[in-house]
């Protein structure tokens, strides 16, 4: 069975590392034309020196970007218009998350977060809408995170946007299914990435390993798979939903948690 996207356009918001870059590889290496975007040009530079190691210089688009600026967003667009003639899928996936309790978490956080979540989609499905509106097999897909429907108190900010996030992609589903254009997101548990490395690296037992630590966070997380996600498999699930595999599917929330996910 084939994704059938060989040809296709896609754009990927924060490509340059994790979840985003593997995603930019599988998409690559099923023939897609492939934009990606990040704000540190050094990590952009070294995704883009990784993917043209392995594909066709044609086929791949790094572009230095902050998804919450909406000027470079549409500029972006253009630029991905004028490289590649137009967009079929859009991953939103740029971002990060916060952690920090109730009384920890300050109003500019708040409104940060909320911002964050919010508009590093908003901007962009804006930006890409006329590209996606000429498209043959058009899709949006957002990584969203298992916090929109199970918050963590130690995430409190982060799990109300998440929450707005899904509740936004369910009404865009809605909206845009009369253009043909699918809006699906992925809601992730824990998966191994730059976050989890940060976080690692300021553990409290310096002593520990990558996967002793890795696996204590899932035993003790209640994880029934009993590790954290590799990045290729949400980048996995991101693909299927925005193909035409998937072309019955859309306003679905996929969930990529080990079985975290504690809702029937
Ligand atoms: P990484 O930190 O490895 O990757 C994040 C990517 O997004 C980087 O390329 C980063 O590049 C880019 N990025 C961040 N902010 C912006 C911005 N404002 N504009 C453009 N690019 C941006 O994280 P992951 O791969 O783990 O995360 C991918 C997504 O999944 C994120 O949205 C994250 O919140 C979400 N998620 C991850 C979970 C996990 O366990 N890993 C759990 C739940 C959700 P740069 O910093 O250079 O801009």
């Amino acid at each position: 069975m084939s994704f059938n996207l060989e040809g296709k356009v896609a754009v990927v918001t924060g490509g340059s590392s994790g979840i985003g870059l593997e995603t930019v590889r599988l998409l690559l290496a099923e023939g897609v034309k492939v934009a990606w975007c990040g704000r540190d040009p050094e990590r952009l530079a070294a995704s883009q020196a990784l993917m043209l190691n392995q594909f066709p210089a044609e086929r791949c688009m790094a572009y230095q970007c902050d998804v919450l600026d909406n000027a470079a967003v549409v500029a972006f667009a253009t630029a991905v218009e004028a490289r590649f003639g137009g967009t079929d899928l859009l991953i939103n996936n740029a971002g990060q998350g916060r952690v920090a309790h109730f009384a920890q978490t300050e109003d500019e956080q708040w409104l940060a977060e909320t911002r964050l979540k919010t508009f590093s989609v908003i901007y962009p499905i804006k930006a890409f809408m006329d590209q996606l509106t000429r498209s043959a097999c058009p899709s949006i897909t957002n990584v969203n995170s298992l916090l929109a429907l199970q918050p963590e108190p130690h995430m409190i900010a982060t799990s109300a946007a998440r929450a707005a996030l899904l509740n936004l992609t369910h009404s865009l589903a809605h909206e845009f299914a009369a253009k043909g254009i699918r809006v699906n997101s992925i809601l992730l548990g824990m998966v191994e990435s730059a976050q989890w490395r940060r976080r690692f690296a300021e553990r409290s037992d310096q002593q520990q390993s990558w996967e002793e630590w890795t696996a204590e966070i899932a035993l003790r997380r209640g994880i029934p798979m009993g590790r954290l996600g590799k990045p290729e498999e949400p980048a996995r699930a991101l693909v299927f939903l925005a193909s035409p595999l998937a072309g019955y599917t859309t306003g679905a929330a996929l969930d990529v948690s080990g079985g975290f996910n504690k809702h029937l």
